[in-house]
C-alpha cells in the first residue's frame, strides 16, 4: 500500500542544510519553494466530468488486500459496490495449501468480491537471510513449485503472481541475481499453461528507475522518497535485459497466458509495447499504477487501446480504493483535460509531476478492458463476475 508511505514525502524538506541559504530570496522578495512544497492550482477552466463509478461493472485485475483488517475488508466490499467493481483479483495468495486461509478470510469479510492468484514461492522453508537455503536453489525446484501451483488451483486459486524480485532480488546459491528466463522455472510456466491459469508478472520497473536519481530524472521526487526503488548501477540488469528475458519466457511457453503487470513497464514507449504484443499472442497487459503515463499521451494511448483492445486489462494496484479508481475511470471514459491522476490535491503527484487527459474510449472497448478480456483468460472469474453483476444491478435498480 504505497499510499501509506506518502508521509515520507515530508523528508524532502530536510534537504541538505548547505542548500538552505539558496532559499533566501534573490532580491529580498518572496522566499523560494522546495519542489515538494509546490502545489500549483490550475486556473484552467474546461469542462470536467469526474467519475466515481465505472460505466460497466468491472474487474480490478491487480489488488493487494492481504494487509487489511476484517473491518477494512468489509469497507472495501462497500467501496467496490459503490464504484461498480464486480470482482477484484487478490494477488496476495500464498502458494500451496496456505492459499486456503487467504480465501477463507476474503470470503468471510468480502464474500464473492475476490478471486485469488498465488505468489511464486522462492524461499520455501529456507532462511530469509540465506539464499543458499532457499527452495529455488535446491534441485527439483521447478516441479515442486509447479505442484504447489496445482495444489493452490485445486483449492480455488485462479492464477500465479510474480513480483519484480525475479530479476531484481532473488539470488542463486552463488549470490547472483536469477534471470527472469532462468530455465529452472520452466516447469512452472508449463504447468500454468496445463492448468489453464494465467501468470500475472511484474517484471522490471519504470525505465526512469534504472537511470541516475538526478536533476534530469523525471521521477526524481519518487526516487528521493523511496531510494530503494532505484535500480541504477552495475549490480542490476538493465531495464531492457529484464524485459527481453521475460519475452523469451513468454515466447517459450505459447500455451501459457502471461499478463504483464503495469503495462509491462513500457507505458512510456507504446510503439515498442505494441510490437511485443504483436510478436507474443499469449501476452496481455494491465493498467495498474500506470495511468500517469498513459494519460499524459492521450492521442497515442487512445490509438494503442483501440489497436490492442483485446489485450488490455483494467487494474489499480493497492487495495483498490477510490483515489486510484476514480481518475482511471475518468481517463478511460472521458475526454477531460489536465486533471490529477490521484484523487488527493494535498499530495505531491506520486508518479511524475504532471496531470493527465482522458482518452474517451468507445463502449465496446471499455467493455473489453473493464471485464471481457479478464473473463476470457482467468478461469472461474466468469461465474464470480456474473453473480456479482446480478447483485450490483439489484443495488442500483
Ligand atoms: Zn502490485
Amino acid at each position: 500500500m504505497r499510499i501509506l508511505f506518502y508521509a515520507a514525502t515530508i523528508l524532502l524538506s530536510t534537504v541538505v542544510s548547505a542548500e538552505a541559504q539558496d532559499r533566501e530570496p534573490p532580491n529580498g522578495e518572496a522566499p523560494r519553494l522546495f519542489l515538494d512544497e509546490f502545489r500549483p492550482v490550475p486556473q484552467l477552466q474546461v469542462e470536467a466530468h469526474p467519475l466515481t463509478r465505472s460505466k460497466f461493472p468491472c474487474v480490478n485485475m491487480h489488488t493487494h488486500p492481504s494487509r487489511l483488517s476484517a473491518e477494512e475488508l468489509r469497507e472495501l466490499a462497500e467501496v467496490m459496490d459503490a464504484a461498480n467493481v464486480a470482482v477484484s483479483i487478490s494477488l496476495d495468495g500464498q502458494a500451496g495449501g496456505r492459499v486456503a486461509e487467504h480465501l477463507r478470510r476474503l470470503s468471510e469479510n468480502a464474500p464473492d468480491r475476490f478471486v485469488v492468484f498465488v505468489r511464486m514461492d522462492y524461499r520455501g522453508d529456507g532462511d530469509p537471510e540465506d539464499f543458499t537455503t532457499w527452495d529455488v536453489n535446491q534441485p527439483g525446484y521447478g516441479l515442486r513449485m509447479a505442484d504447489k501451483l496445482t495444489e493452490s488451483v485445486r483449492l480455488g486459486a485462479c492464477g500465479l503472481k510474480l513480483l519484480k524480485d525475479l530479476g531484481l532480488g532473488v539470488k542463486d546459491a552463488d549470490g547472483r541475481l536469477l534471470a527472469p528466463d532462468d530455465p529452472r522455472f520452466d516447469p512452472v510456466w508449463q504447468r500454468a499453461g496445463e492448468l489453464g491459469v494465467p501468470v500475472l508478472w511484474h517484471c522490471a520497473d519504470p525505465i526512469a528507475f534504472f537511470e541516475p536519481t538526478d536533476a534530469r530524472n523525471e521521477r526524481w521526487e519518487e526516487l528521493y522518497r523511496r531510494p530503494e526503488w532505484s535500480f541504477y548501477g552495475d549490480e542490476f540488469p538493465s531495464h531492457s535485459e529484464l524485459i527481453e528475458a521475460q519475452m523469451r519466457v513468454i515466447a517459450r511457453h505459447p500455451k501459457t497466458n502471461f499478463i504483464c503487470a503495469h503495462m509491462a513497464n513500457l507505458p512510456v514507449d507504446l510503439e515498442r509495447l505494441g510490437k511485443l504484443l504483436d510478436e507474443h499472442p499469449n501476452m496481455y497487459v494491465e493498467t495498474s499504477a500506470r495511468i500517469a503515463e498513459l494519460g499524459r499521451q492521450p492521442y497515442t494511448a487512445r490509438e494503442f487501446f483501440l489497436d490492442y483492445r483485446d489485450r488490455i486489462l483494467f487494474g489499480t494496484d493497492g487495495p483498490g480504493t477510490p483515489d486510484k479508481l476514480n481518475p482511471q475511470f475518468r481517463m478511460l471514459e472521458t475526454f477531460d483535460e489536465y486533471f490529477p491522476y490521484v484523487d488527493d490535491p494535498t499530495r505531491f503527484p506520486p508518479q511524475g509531476f504532471w496531470n493527465i487527459y482522458g482518452i474517451g474510449l468507445p463502449d465496446e472497448v471499455l467493455r473489453q478492458v473493464y471485464f471481457e478480456n479478464a473473463l476470457r483468460i482467468v478461469p472461474g472469474l466468469k461465474d464470480a463476475y456474473l453473480k456479482r453483476v446480478e447483485i450490483l444491478n439489484e443495488i442500483t435498480r
